[in-house]
């Protein structure tokens, strides 16, 4: 028995024979090609057909796993037509009389490590994407047939180097048990796919890709973050054993679909689930979310290339809130900076980006673009229950502005006879110390709370949240955690308003009586976690 481990993507348990998929990366030969005008038609028409073939995967992929997924291929298709990468190789072939073939790869490696140099994470994962469509025009160059590569026969899981998107999509969906890749990060678009489709993953395993584990037996542990090939008898067993206990609670927790979240004393508490994207909203209703508590909407603007468009936010939120059917969808506004860093807001490097220029901030020194989604919301709100909520707020102040600008766009609205609903509930994300300890005056000028256990435990016990370092010592159990959500809850009531728990410590099963008994009363968790939740705030008196 051999095993590999990695950073685990996706949870759950898949056994099946491996699959390596070795990428056949084009083997570029340079050859002299006096009549570059000849090459350069060539680049150009390849670049045509692999417009048309990345249109046609945009399409399949739209219905397998939504636009938002989807788009990778028409960043693929902007990345054909950028004006640098095509003036690079055109101005190769021309200068250094290569083939179009040679000149391309050389525009992937040059474009590929430019990316990789960037500060931004999303930008260095698009590293691979440049490398991908240019293999895709080099194919086209060398007449390869395209796609052999990803015909899967039997149901397997794949071992990979990585993978690229348009690899991924490819792969019959239905024939993927799940996935390993020796390189690749969490941020990458293929983690993002894996954990749409419901896939368990490994990433980072660190490792060489080894051909002589293709067709041998395997069990991936998705919870654990372990690949077993050739598993011994004992693995087998208990891996086999977890599977059915997943399956069994599965089932079972599928009963309590429909049922209230209701204590045996009679208190409701509500819980709603988390997402950061229109594919996630299939996994909220299937868990049978009371709600949409958190919507992290700053996915959108990560996911584009430049801002998203009144028009395009107004399309998404107004999906979501039909989707919901009238239950209650609460959008978190922009919170970018800190760990989200996107390229197009072009944001200073910071010593100290945590306690840096980031969510509430922004919205409220670059007012249009906030401006732009406060629009897009209250539009949205007329078509179904919206709410709207504030990140990393620390002063009274900030809500009065944030009330001003609400009123520009209510006026605005009205002026260009745009519908919208006039009671939006508006609401303040409790990160801060400061929000905490001022929440008796902000219960005033809000519908309601929830507390961001995230960044409340990075503020309040002084750790970077994102520093792996620092794991053993970042506690959200620790007492002065638990006393400021004590402190919000009963400042929120005393003036009426109702208090919600959004960050991972909410989904935390361990505290769920604690949060009942301190008189929470919503908890907004990943969809998967809904009915763990149900089940439990089900068996409290
Ligand atoms: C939080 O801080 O708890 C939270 C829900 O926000 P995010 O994790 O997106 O910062
Ligand atoms: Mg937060």
């Amino acid at each position: 028995m051999k095993l590999l481990s990695g950073k685990t993507v996706f949870g759950g348990i898949a056994i099946g024979r491996i699959k390596v998929y070795k990428k056949c990366e084009s083997d570029v030969k340079r050859e002299r090609k006096e009549y570059s005008e000849g090459e350069i038609k060539r680049f150009r028409e390849a670049g045509k057909i692999a417009v048309c073939e990345l249109r046609e995967l945009y399409n399949k992929s739209l219905t397998t796993v939504g636009e938002e997924n989807a788009s990778i291929f028409e960043v693929h298709q902007m990345m054909l037509n950028d004006l640098d990468y095509v003036e690079f190789i055109e101005h190769m072939i021309m200068t250094q009389k290569v083939n179009a073939e040679y000149a391309v790869a050389a525009a992937a490696d040059n474009f590929a490590e430019k990316f990789q140099n960037m500060d931004d994470a999303y930008m260095r994962a698009r590293a691979i994407d440049v490398k991908d469509v240019s293999e895709r025009v080099i194919k086209i160059l060398m007449g390869k047939e395209k796609n052999a590569d990803n015909l899967l026969t039997e149901s397997c899981i794949i071992l990979a180097d990585d993978l690229t998107p348009s690899e991924t999509i490819q792969f019959d969906k239905d024939r993927i048990l799940g996935f390993v890749t020796m390189s690749g990060s969490s941020n990458s678009h293929t983690a993002i796919l894996a954990r749409t489709m419901n896939i368990p993953a490994l990433v980072g395993v660190n490792e060489e890709l080894n051909l002589e584990f293709d067709g041998k037996e395997a069990i991936l542990d998705g919870y654990n973050g372990i690949l077993y090939i050739e598993p011994s008898q004992d693995i087998y067993e208990k891996m086999i054993e977890r599977q059915r206990k997943d399956m069994e609670s599965f089932q079972l927790l599928q009963d309590l679909k429909g049922k209230d979240n209701i204590t045996k004393s009679g208190k409701k508490i509500n819980i709603f689930a988390n997402i950061g994207s229109l594919s996630d909203l299939g996994y909220a209703i299937k868990s049978d979310a009371g709600g949409i508590g958190l919507f992290r909407s700053e996915f959108l603007y990560l996911e584009n290339d430049d801002y998203p468009t009144e028009e395009q936010q107004f399309e998404v939120y107004r999906t979501i809130a039909e989707n919901m059917g009238g239950k209650k969808v609460i959008i978190r506004t922009l919170d970018i900076g800190a760990d989200k860093k996107i390229g197009y807001f072009h944001l200073d490097h910071e010593e100290n980006p945590a306690l840096g220029y980031r969510a509430i901030r922004i919205c409220l020194t670059r007012k249009e673009i906030f401006k732009t989604q406060l629009r897009a919301i209250y539009r949205a709100s007329y078509f179904g229950n919206l709410s709207v909520m504030f990140p990393m707020i620390i002063s009274h102040s900030e809500i009065l502005e944030i009330k001003q600008i609400i009123q520009e766009v209510k006026e605005e609205l009205t002026v260009q006879g745009l519908l919208f609903n006039d009671k939006v509930e508006m609401g303040v994300m409790i990160e801060t110390p400061a929000a905490v300890m001022i929440s008796d005056c902000l219960a005033k000028e809000v519908d309601f709370f929830s507390i961001g256990t995230n960044d409340l435990t990075q503020y309040t016990l002084a750790i970077d949240r994102q520093n792996n370092k620092l794991d053993a010592f970042y506690d959200a159990h620790h007492p002065a955690v638990l006393k400021m959500i004590k402190i919000v809850i009963d400042n929120a009531h005393a003036q009426g308003k109702w208090v919600g728990i959004c960050g991972e410590l909410g989904a935390d099963l361990s505290m769920t009586k604690q949060f009942i008994d301190m008189g929470i009363d919503e908890l907004s968790v990943a969809p998967s976690a809904v009915l763990p939740l149900r089940k439990l705030v089900r068996e409290f008196d």
